[in-house]
C-alpha cells in the first residue's frame, strides 16, 4: 500500500502563489509558525464542539472542523515553502517508508 497522485507539491506551489496574490507573503518564518499554531487551536476548538455534541454532532460541525484542518494544511505547506523545502511529497513518501520499516511486525 503506497499513496500516489497526492499532488502535494502542486498544492504547495498554489499556497505560495496564493500568498503572493493576497499580499500574505510578508510574514517571517516565526510569525508564520505562530499563525499556524493559532490554526491548531481552532482545530482543537472545532473538535471540542464535536466531542461535546456527541451523537448530536452534525455535518456543519464536521465542515467547520474540515475548514480548520484545511487552514492547518495551508500553513504547514507555507512553512515548508518558507523553509526552502522543494519536494514535500517526496519527503512524505520517504518518511512513510521509514515509518513502515519502523512499525513493521517481525
Ligand atoms: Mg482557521
Amino acid at each position: 500500500m503506497k499513496p500516489n497522485n497526492m499532488e502535494l507539491n502542486r498544492l504547495m506551489e498554489y499556497v505560495e502563489e496564493m500568498k503572493k496574490a493576497r499580499g500574505f507573503d510578508v510574514t517571517t518564518l516565526e510569525q508564520e509558525f505562530l499563525l499556524f499554531s493559532e490554526e491548531v487551536g481552532e482545530v482543537a476548538n472545532a473538535l471540542w464542539q464535536i466531542i461535546k455534541a456527541g451523537e448530536e454532532a452534525d455535518d456543519q460541525m464536521r465542515e467547520t472542523l474540515g475548514f480548520e484542518i484545511a487552514d492547518c494544511l495551508i500553513y504547514l505547506l507555507s512553512l515548508a515553502n518558507m523553509a526552502g523545502i522543494k519536494d514535500i511529497e517526496g519527503l512524505l513518501l520517504k518518511k512513510e517508508e521509514i515509518n513502515t520499516h519502523r512499525f513493521e511486525t517481525p
